[in-house]
């Protein structure tokens, strides 16, 4: 099944900004460990294949919105790894550059209402396929979250641990292991108005503190960009020449820089930055 082709590097980011402020800032590059299976999306895999395997399922069945990095992660490894994939799309039947990659690897899409999508495990039943494995959206739950918990297993000696998040659930496997290992993990949330988050986050991990999640840098909500948003993702590539995604990486690396100016960390703090993925969400501006 899935097994990481190589340790990710870690980079340092030189940007004045932290510099002045005396701070230690470093990316853990997760976006490279595949073009397509990127990011948090193969921690998430990992397991949930090797279960799907070990108990003889043959099709896997998962769900997403039409731009969702997961699908596109799922369709390509259950192709790698003699899977045939399902993608069942929340809304009404459209294309896109995402959907097509979806299907080049032979992911038959099922598009389906909003109200249909949010019974997933109805929509999964009624597909009523034999040796078929049912996988949350994004792949959420114990096992994706298990992976999740990889991502920090060679890293040490940082005083915090950043990520986005989304549903929670890489932010809740990284936080278990930054906890045991005396770094302080924080995430940043890329949906308005979800603080209910937290108490899902906090039973994931089983403890309610040790760590924060920020809920004031989702930029307008889910999805939702701006000219300046834009900007600030040229701006940093040109100075880095690290791409970031405008739904989850721009918006995190956007608030670890505001946290910054704010004085949230202080002089020669170690910070390492999950960079989780998600860049062919970029072949989408314009649109
Ligand atoms: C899916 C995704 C996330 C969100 O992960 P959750 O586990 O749902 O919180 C973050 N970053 C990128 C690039 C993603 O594609």
């Amino acid at each position: 099944m899935l097994s990481l082709p190589f340790e990710p590097p870690i980079q340092q980011l030189e940007l004045p900004i932290f510099s002045q402020l005396g701070l230690n800032v470093f990316v853990k590059r997760e976006d490279t460990i595949h073009p397509f299976i990127s990011g948090n999306k193969w921690r998430k895999l990992k397991y949930l294949l090797a279960d799907a395997k070990q108990k003889d399922k043959t099709i896997l069945v998962s769900f997403g919105g039409a731009y969702s990095n997961h699908l596109v992660a799922l369709a390509c490894a259950g192709a790698m790894h003699g899977f045939s994939t399902i993608g069942i799309v929340r809304g009404e039947k459209v294309n896109n550059h995402m959907l097509q990659l979806c299907q080049t690897w032979g992911m038959v899409l099922f598009f389906v209402s909003r109200e249909a999508y949010n019974e997933k495990q109805l929509l999964f039943a009624n597909l009523n396929l034999p040796h078929s494995y049912f996988i949350d959206e994004g792949g959420k739950g114990e096992l994706a979250m298990k992976g999740c918990m990889e991502i920090l297993k060679t890293v040490n000696g940082f005083s915090h641990v950043i990520c986005s998040l989304g549903t929670g659930t890489t932010f809740a496997g990284l936080a278990q292991s930054a906890i045991k290992k005396g770094m302080k993990p924080e995430a940043i949330c890329v949906l308005k108005g979800a603080t209910a988050i937290n108490n899902e986050v906090a039973k994931m991990i089983g403890s309610e503190n040790n760590w924060i999640i920020h809920h004031q840098f989702h930029g307008g909500g889910y999805a939702k960009t701006t000219t300046a948003l834009w900007t600030f993702i040229d701006d940093f590539a040109k100075q880095t020449g690290i791409l970031l995604d405008q739904i989850y990486t721009a918006k995190m690396m956007q608030g670890v820089i505001q946290l910054a100016q704010q004085q949230h960390y202080k002089k020669g703090d170690k910070l390492l930055l999950i960079h989780t993925g998600g860049l062919l969400g970029l072949l989408s501006r314009n649109k």
